[in-house]
């Protein structure tokens, strides 16, 4: 896929990956419409993108109210008359341990990362299918692929995305011409760990050494890379992680 005037609608783009993604894909030319729900900072992104000579606009979003991700998609078709690709990159990690039962920290998980993803499917695919194009990426995690202690339920909201978008690949007809990726990051250096309230785990923190990580800009690269394949080319799965070093 040629970039330039591409439709490409980005859920969580207040930050790190998303907002990486957004300015990487606007540098090549494709208008990106940014959802999340810090207003500022989707503003910030927006004039940040335009003076480097690119195309954006936003919509402040909730992904766990299915209207908010109906509404953001809707604004991208009635500002350019289609959308070719979905990122749903929205996503929250609230670790502790499963004793702990921090059963609301576990229902926001599901409302983000699950449900999220789902409501993005479900206002995409509808004008997918209408116009017989498209593309979903979805961001899942390494820990959707190895179940991580102390995460368990963000692990479940990850292997969950990638069953969803793996079911996607196989319905969707030749004919629809819609492709499904899922992304699978390992560890990224962006703000995704700064919301976390166990205090076991936050006092752990401060004496852990934090290994290798990704740049934001590292999984922005492998969302291009996925565009920008030829036509024939449909890649399912990837999974990115930072080299081990000494
Ligand atoms: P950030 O915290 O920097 O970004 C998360 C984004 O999600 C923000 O833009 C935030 O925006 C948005 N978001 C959170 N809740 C909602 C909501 N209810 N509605 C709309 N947007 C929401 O972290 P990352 O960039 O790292 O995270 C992006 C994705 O990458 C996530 O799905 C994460 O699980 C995944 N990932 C990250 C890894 C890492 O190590 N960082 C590793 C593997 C996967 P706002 O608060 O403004 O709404």
């Amino acid at each position: 896929m040629a970039m330039e005037g591409k439709v490409i609608v980005i859920t969580g783009a207040s930050s790190g990956i998303g907002e990486a993604a957004a300015r990487e894909l606007a540098a090549k030319g494709a208008y990106v419409v940014l959802g999340a729900r810090r207003e500022e900072r989707l503003e910030l992104l927006k004039q940040t993108i335009e003076h480097e000579g690119g195309t954006a606009i936003y919509k402040t979003t909730d992904v766990t109210k299915r209207e908010d991700v109906e509404a953001l998609v809707n604004e991208a078709v009635q500002a350019y008359g289609r959308i070719d690709v979905m990122i749903n990159n929205a996503g929250i990690s609230l670790a502790s341990n499963m004793s702990k039962t921090k059963v609301s920290e576990w229902d926001s998980m599901i409302d983000v990362n699950l449900k999220g993803v789902l409501y993005g499917i479900a206002a995409a695919l509808p004008p997918m299918l209408k116009q017989k194009e498209g593309h979903i990426i979805s961001i899942s995690s390494e820990e959707g692929h190895e179940t991580a202690t102390s995460n368990v339920v963000y692990s479940a909201t990850k292997k969950a995305v990638r069953v969803v978008m793996d079911g996607l690949r196989k319905e969707v007809q030749p004919e629809d011409n819609i492709k499904a990726t899922t992304i699978s990051p390992g560890v990224v250096a962006t703000e995704l760990t700064d919301h976390l309230t166990d205090e076991d785990l936050l006092n752990m923190m401060d004496t852990y050494i934090v290994g290798p990580s990704l740049y934001p800009e590292d999984v922005a690269n492998a969302i291009t890379y996925v565009l920008e394949q030829p036509d024939h080319v449909a890649v399912n799965e990837m999974l990115v992680r930072p080299k081990p070093h000494e």
